[in-house]
């Protein structure tokens, strides 16, 4: 949300045309509500949420360890001054090239959900540690992951034995309940299967000893959602129901709830207008859109609040887009979006909770834009 540093910064810097800001003690308490209701679990932040070096640095002082998907976010992970035993190259799908590349900084920690992938990395960085990606429905999350991660449970042990024959070490279990999920209880159905697999691979003598329990964990955008605490109940409820005493240990990979709710993009109106003279829609035209760094408002996905400088005052529903010339950037016309019936062209707006997947997102030049421009405060 926009804290007081933020509309500070925004106040004092006035930045031209649209941006991020991101409060680096937003992101600190978000950090230490994790590790204060998760002690037990190691946190590896997902790099892809926002690889902001300021970010990376400061979960580095913290303790944190990070969840990447790709040589290039191995290497800010370590510019941050994280060493190599506190990476995970988390991606299933990797060049034999990449794993190399990573095996050389030091990386030894590994996803996979295939037989392949597993001899990819028993070639190019041996004797390293695997995990395997089993799937989850990801029933109820607001950003579905749909089928292109995992594998099936019964294809896992075979996986698993693979890894094992070819002298990699077989670590444990990752899923992935879908980003932005509300229910806590998405992690109960993925660690009964997990505690499965488990057991029939222990029964070939593969003894795993960790279980990734992914992302997930959601920031609080228009509705509420469960608070950490919550989440951290029912995980641990589920652990022991399905573990018993032998609970292995633990990885939780946040990225959206470790950020989201620590950056504001501030954007212009650049136009209101209607369709006709009757029309009771307006449009509302902002300088920033699916291209400029919006992309979960695929779908209207994900609905951000947003604030203005007239809130208070009567609404009425406007349908939102970006200043691009594709058809496809609007935000929200399925579900029109209130707005105040005095908004004006050139109005500042808020559009809160936007820390996480929007500069990373946002495309080079597409139209002319720049990339969406940040400061991390
Ligand atoms: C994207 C991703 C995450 C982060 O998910 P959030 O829902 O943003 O917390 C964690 N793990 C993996 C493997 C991912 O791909």
């Amino acid at each position: 949300m926009a804290t007081q540093r933020i509309l500070d910064f925004l106040a004092k810097a006035r930045p031209e045309g649209p941006c991020l800001v991101v409060d680096l003690d937003v992101v600190r308490r978000n950090y230490e509500t994790f590790t204060r209701t998760l002690p037990e679990t190691n946190i590896f932040y997902a790099v892809k949420a926002n690889p902001a070096p300021e970010i990376l640095r400061l979960l580095v002082e913290l303790g944190s360890s990070f969840d990447t998907a790709s040589v290039a976010e191995i290497q800010m992970a370590l510019d941050a001054g994280a060493t190599p035993d506190r990476i995970s190259y988390g991606n299933t799908i990797k060049k034999e090239r990449d794993i190399a590349r990573a095996f050389e900084f030091g990386v030894r920690l590994f996803a996979v959900d295939s037989v392949a992938e597993v001899e990819k990395i028993a070639r190019a960085a041996p004797g390293s540690r695997v995990f395997c990606r089993v799937l989850t429905d990801g029933a109820g999350a607001e950003w579905p992951l749909s089928r292109k991660f995992g594998c099936s449970r019964d294809m896992a042990v075979g996986v698993m034995e693979r890894a094992q024959a070819l002298g990699l070490e077989a670590f444990g279990l990752s899923f992935h309940v879908g980003s932005q999920q509300p229910d806590t209880s998405a992690w109960d159905r993925a660690l009964a299967d997990a505690s499965r697999t488990f057991k029939a691979l222990a029964r070939k003598k593969i003894r795993l000893s960790m279980v990734n329990l992914g992302g997930g964990f959601p920031t609080r955008y228009l509705k509420d959602v469960p608070s950490v605490d919550e989440y951290a109940q029912a995980i641990f409820g589920a652990l022991r129901r399905h573990f018993g005493n032998r609970i292995p240990e633990t990885i939780i990979e946040p990225g959206r709830a470790m950020v989201g709710d620590a950056g504001v993009i501030k954007t212009e109106v650049v136009l209101i207008s209607r369709k006709s003279e009757r029309d009771p829609v307006r449009w509302v035209y902002l300088d920033i859109g699916k291209f400029g760094g919006l992309a979960e408002t695929m779908d209207e996905a994900i609905r951000y609040p947003i604030r203005t400088p007239r809130d208070g005052g009567a609404v009425a529903p406007c349908v939102i887009a970006g200043p691009t010339c594709d058809s496809m950037d609007v935000l929200y016309e399925k579900v029109t979006y209130p707005l105040p019936i005095s908004l004006e062209i050139g109005d500042e707006l808020l559009i809160e909770a936007t820390g996480a997947y929007t500069t990373t997102y946002s495309s080079v030049a597409f139209n002319g834009f720049p990339p969406l421009q940040a400061y991390v405060i």
